[in-house]
């Protein structure tokens, strides 16, 4: 299996190194030179009851892996990522499912230990960069800019790892309390949080920044665990493909997706690239909107600048992985997609290709939703029974009509629920009443030490502290 790049000019390169280089050297995306097969078959997809979570990733990641790996080092992986005697996921099954009533289910992906889905694909990187940088007696120093979630996610799979520098950039004063704390509390000497003064697309644009410097990315052996990483949308794809192989009855199933940098959206493209029986993906985006914008107008245009919103880990307004799903649907065209993504650099913007609007639309719905009624919803629904975080609140009120056509009109709806409540306390308690407590694994997380940096969103000061710190600098 090779991966070729979304810009067309960078060579293909093993799974490996698709994921040990996050982005590709020509500044597109890694994407599979073709889907891989043998998931699609109804026996494959029959007997989806009988297996679990880790099994089914196994599964997943060695078709993405091709010869990098064995169906039995990947079944190890995925034993170190989500063994439930390992303790990393509260609950036994990984990703819960929770009905709602009728055909409306919630898939809970925050049971990790940093309380957001971005653990599912995480608790996977770890392992997977030990073992690719000991076979290969490497180094590596990764930098993740992150909205909240990634960089937690990012610090409990990486903390303490001999071969791996973590250097995490967040935007001073937009993550929450509990989100910050995840990233400066965990003691390890591999882990540096940095407090960048800027909004997520600043950060953003510093790590860019300083995987576009070729010297300073060689010498400091740069990878980044960003939503961009293939390994992370090979992880989540496992859950869109189970679950919609398991609730599936004649028809397909409808996914709702609360979407900041559409990654995890993507996955659920891939899993039905897979063969796995996804109807239509529904995008939930805060007042961030750009890819609701894109749908209804065919124009993919940045705003001015982001919004502070009460989901924080959605406040974005450059969706990266849109570059992967556009790449498929202008027909694997790396010409198309480079002159674009040139025009989007050049003008902020671009008009999406007639063929390439066609297929979003048929995939894929979105709708923006206001803080108003993310609290209203939360409200509402706490009163039914289920306590949601903002960012899951974005999703479930999301108008069914969204899903009104024909054949998929009767199909389930699987609502993403991607953080946990207790992770956005003041929200919550707001919209509710009810302050959300943390799980007994962290309920510590207030008492323990913080240990982070500030510095200005400036991409020399950046590579300064990290040529300083990373012991992979040569
Ligand atoms: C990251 C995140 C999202 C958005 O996921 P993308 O893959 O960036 O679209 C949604 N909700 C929560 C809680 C997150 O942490």
């Amino acid at each position: 299996m090779r991966y070729i790049s979304t810009r067309g000019q960078a060579p293909p390169v093993s799974f490996l190194d698709a994921v040990l280089n996050g982005m590709a050297p020509d500044g597109g995306l890694y994407v599979p030179e073709s889907w891989p097969r043998g998931l699609d078959s109804a026996e494959a997809r029959a007997d989806i009851g009988q297996r679990d979570h880790l099994e089914i990733a196994a599964h997943i990641l060695r078709a993405f892996a091709g010869d990098d790996l064995t169906i039995e080092e990947a079944y190890a992986l995925a034993l170190k990522a989500y063994s439930h005697n390992l303790g990393s996921f509260d609950s036994r099954v990984v990703t819960p499912l929770v009905q709602l009533g009728g055909g409306h289910w919630v898939l809970e992906l925050f049971h990790g230990p940093s309380l957001s889905f971005k653990d599912i694909a995480m608790q996977l990187i770890g392992p997977l960069y030990d073992h690719a940088l000991a076979t290969r007696d490497q180094r590596l120093t990764v930098v993740c800019a992150t909205s909240g979630d990634t960089g937690g996610a990012a610090v409990e799979a990486l903390k303490g790892r001999d071969r791996v520098d973590l250097f995490v950039l967040t935007p001073k004063g937009r993550v929450s309390e509990v989100q910050r704390r995840f990233m400066t509390t965990s003691g390890a000497s591999n882990i540096h949080a940095l407090e960048v003064d800027g909004d997520f697309d600043a950060c953003q644009a510093v790590a860019k920044a300083l995987f576009a410097d070729q010297d300073f990315s060689a010498r400091a052996s740069l990878s980044g665990v960003n939503s961009i990483n293939w390994a992370r949308i090979v992880a989540q794809s496992v859950y869109f493909y189970a679950t919609a192989c398991l609730l599936s009855g004649p028809g397909r199933v409808n996914f709702v997706v609360p979407t900041g940098n559409f990654g995890d959206a993507y996955s659920g493209w891939v899993a039905k690239q897979l063969g796995a029986p996804v109807g239509k993906i529904a995008l939930a985006t805060n007042a961030n909107d750009i890819l609701d914008r894109a749908l209804l107008s065919g124009r993919y245009e940045r705003a001015s600048n982001s919004v502070a919103t009460l989901s924080p880990a959605m406040d974005i307004q450059v969706a990266s992985n849109f570059e992967r799903i556009l790449f498929d649907a202008v027909g694997r065209s790396g010409d198309v997609i480079s002159s674009l993504y040139n025009q989007f650099s050049r003008d902020g913007g671009f008009d999406i290709p007639a063929d390439a609007r066609a297929l979003l639309g048929e995939n894929f719905c979105a709708a923006s939703v206001s803080d108003v009624s993310t609290l209203e919803e939360m409200g509402f629904r706490w009163r039914e029974g289920y306590l949601a975080c903002p960012h899951t609140a974005v999703g479930l009120h999301l108008p069914q009509e969204e899903f009104a056509l024909e054949e998929e009109f009767h199909a389930p709806i699987v609502y993403l629920a991607t953080a946990h409540p207790a992770k956005f306390p003041e929200t919550v308690e707001r919209a509710t009443g009810v302050r959300p407590q943390l799980p007994p694994k962290c309920a510590d997380l207030f008492q323990r030490s913080e240990k982070f940096d500030s510095l200005p969103a400036d991409a020399e000061a950046v590579k300064q502290y990290i040529r300083e710190r990373s012991r992979a600098w040569r």
